[in-house]
């Protein structure tokens, strides 16, 4: 069966998509740990990150940066924290998040709330800062 995000790639299901290209595709979490927290995936379906072959690998991360980029340009932060914890979605995946201190980085702590208006604004704004 697809993953949730194989569907979110093929718009089976919505996503506040930031970009792609024909191998990744970025889009924002959903339950973000802080605004502009985005997720980079593989189109093609592997469970875990470390089963990639190496070129798609190198692949995601050179894909990622680009999205942090346009991360970092949209929202103040000291920089983008990359985290790969993988155990809620079986679709490999780079979480990108803004960061101003450590302790920010809790994934057990509880989710920001943002209006679908909000989100839709920051994934515009980080849309239009992605070169
Ligand atoms: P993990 O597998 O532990 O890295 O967590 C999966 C992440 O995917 C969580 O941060 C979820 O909030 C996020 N997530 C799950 N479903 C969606 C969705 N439909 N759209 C965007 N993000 C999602």
């Amino acid at each position: 069966m697809a993953s949730i995000f194989s569907k979110i790639i093929c718009g089976e299901i919505p996503s506040y998509k930031i970009a792609e290209d024909d191998r990744y595709f970025a889009f924002l979490d959903i339950n973000p740990i802080a605004k502009g927290h985005t997720l980079v995936i593989p189109k093609q379906e592997t469970d875990y990150i470390f089963d990639l072959e190496d070129a798609e690998l190198a692949g995601l991360h050179i894909f990622a940066k680009r999205v942090a980029q346009a991360v970092e340009k949209t929202v103040p932060c000291k920089r983008i924290a990359v985290l790969v914890s993988g155990l809620e979605v079986p679709h490999a995946h780079v979480h990108l998040i803004p960061l101003n201190r450590e302790a920010e980085i809790n994934v057990t702590a509880p989710k920001l709330k943002l209006p679908h208006e909000e989100m839709q604004e920051i994934a515009e704004k980080i849309r239009s800062n992605f070169e």
